[in-house]
């Protein structure tokens, strides 16, 4: 069904359901809601753009680099920072700081980092709003997208980020992240391209190695969830 129509439908159940509500019990058969609701929100791993701009993404949050911070603060990096609750848990200033002194945003990355395609709906659910009310409660400011953890994730999850808040499932371009001692060659950046670091023992290095091949090509860190429509 075309995406206007559906929604149409949707309005027009919502609306069925409204007078019955009203009437306190509801005698015929249950509605059930419809398939697709809400809508299921886009996956975005690279930025349709002709501004010359990159996404710099940061993930997880465990290791609080003094000197990654000072790098996001002294460059105004607009950074998208994916965090697990239990990572600012021990020390949330870390994050403040970077929200509230820099160009920062915290994002959606779960509570406890699943494989999302392993938990049903009402576990997905748990997940992602859960991960959303504790960035609410700790920083003030809803996240408005998500990132499945892997990269992972169903049909079910593309509804279930819509209800969480979420506006788009982000995963990346490239994966810049040096894993032990293995660090993956730079590529030639292009506008739009989503960048993906961790907070880990090379956060710092990694974070440069992103900033000088975004330099070398012409193109400035931007925010990504202003660069997300809905
Ligand atoms: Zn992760």
């Amino acid at each position: 069904m075309p995406r206007l129509r559906l929604r149409h439908a949707v309005r027009a159940a919502l609306a069925a359901l409204v007078p019955l509500a009203l009437l306190g019990a509801v005698t015929g058969p249950a509605h059930a809601a419809p398939a697709a609701w809400p809508e299921p929100v886009p996956v975005v791993s690279h930025v349709e753009t002709t501004d010359p701009v990159v996404f710099i993404t940061i993930d997880d949050g465990w290791y609080h680099d003094p000197a990654a911070a000072k790098l996001l603060l002294d460059r105004r990096v607009p950074a998208s920072l994916f965090l697990l609750p239990g990572a600012y848990s021990y020390d949330s200033g870390y994050f403040h700081t970077l929200l509230d002194q820099g160009r920062s945003r915290v994002e959606n990355h779960t509570v406890n980092h699943p494989d999302l395609t392993t938990l049903d709906a009402t576990g997905q659910k748990a997940e992602a709003c859960g991960a959303r009310d504790q960035h609410l409660a700790q920083f003030g400011d809803g996240p408005r997208l998500l990132r499945p953890p892997y990269g992972t994730f169903d049909e079910t999850t593309r509804t279930t980020a819509r209800a969480c808040g979420a506006k788009a499932l982000v995963t990346w371009t490239y994966d810049l992240t040096t894993w032990g001692r293995w660090t993956p060659p730079t590529p030639r950046l292009k506008a739009g391209d989503i960048v993906l670091l961790h907070f880990n023992e090379t956060v710092t290095q990694d974070l440069r190695r992103a900033l000088d091949a975004a330099e070398a090509a012409g193109l400035t860190p931007a925010p990504l969830r202003d660069y997300i429509p809905g």
